[in-house]
């Protein structure tokens, strides 16, 4: 593919350059023929080379009219493959993933601007997905799989961790892409969970409950709640200690079940 253009800053274009690591990648998809697979930011096509030869079905989302224009000519002649020129925020991803009756597979180099975006659009669609293979920022994938008490454990942790098992499969360093970033990456594999891994009663409420105790990370979980007027104090201080929780513990001691425990109170109210 023509690589004319310099890459640009503005859509995260970090292309991957070293051979071994993208072999890495696509072993670590654990692609099978039948596989549905869907690229977000193909680029110029470093992952897709060795994707169009294992999956069997290929959808790719690019943003860049260029770089779309050019897959779309590359691969016109393979019935196999769809390309969408068009930004993975905006695309109606579940239509997209309906087209296939089995479960797909997310292969990516997400541009590192927008990576928090796509996993919480990536969180929506779990149940339509099987596996993903996931290049992130080394500190964003550090964040997903941090144990609790440890200044990494966020908002990402606990909401991906409830529907994913989450693995950092390897480092990648800056050398690995042409332009190279400043940082190092890290490439995460993401394992739908059936059922959560505990019971949130509404998970509109968990998800309230875990941005409102890392709201502010100095600041007690009682008063962290009481912030985000999930319930009157009284209640709060209530519910806490039906679920055994200190109230002055900070929220980002608190586990994935801890979170879970709470929400399940707060969401029978
Ligand atoms: N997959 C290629 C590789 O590994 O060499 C390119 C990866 S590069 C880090 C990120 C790619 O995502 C670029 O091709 C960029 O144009 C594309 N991109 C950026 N923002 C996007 C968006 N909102 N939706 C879809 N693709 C996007």
């Amino acid at each position: 593919m023509s690589a004319a253009r310099r890459p640009l800053k503005s859509l995260g274009q970090n292309f991957l350059v070293d051979g071994n690591i993208i072999d890495k990648i696509i072993d670590s998809a654990h692609l099978v023929p039948e596989d549905a697979v869907l690229e977000i930011g193909p680029g110029r096509g470093a992952l897709t080379e060795l994707l169009v030869r294992q999956a069997g079905r290929l959808v790719l989302v690019e943003y860049d009219h260029a770089l779309a224009a050019a897959l779309k000519r590359r691969y016109q002649d393979d019935p196999r493959i769809t390309v969408i020129d068009g930004d993975i925020l905006a695309v109606d991803l579940e239509a997209i993933l309906g087209d296939s009756e089995s479960r797909w597979k997310v292969v990516a180099n997400l541009p590192y601007n927008i990576s928090t975006a796509v996993l919480f659009r990536l969180l929506d669609v779990r149940n339509r997905l099987s596996r993903m293979i996931l290049m992130l920022q080394k500190e964003v994938g550090d964040r997903l799989v941090a144990p609790p008490d440890c200044p990494d454990y966020g908002v990402t942790t606990a909401l991906l961790g409830l529907w994913f098992d989450m693995r950092r499969e390897f480092l990648v360093s800056p050398g690995c892409f042409h332009p190279s970033p400043k940082v190092y990456s890290a490439v995460l594999s993401f394992v739908p969970l059936t059922v959560p891994r505990a019971a949130v009663g509404d998970e509109a409420v968990y998800r309230q409950v875990v941005k409102s105790a890392f709201a502010m990370r100095r600041k007690t979980l009682i008063n962290c709640l009481k912030a985000s007027e999930l319930a009157p104090t009284e209640e709060l201080r209530r519910i806490l200690a039906e679920c055994g929780i200190d109230g002055q513990r900070r929220g980002e001691t608190l586990s994935l079940d801890e979170f879970a425990a709470l929400s399940r109170s707060l969401s029978h109210m």
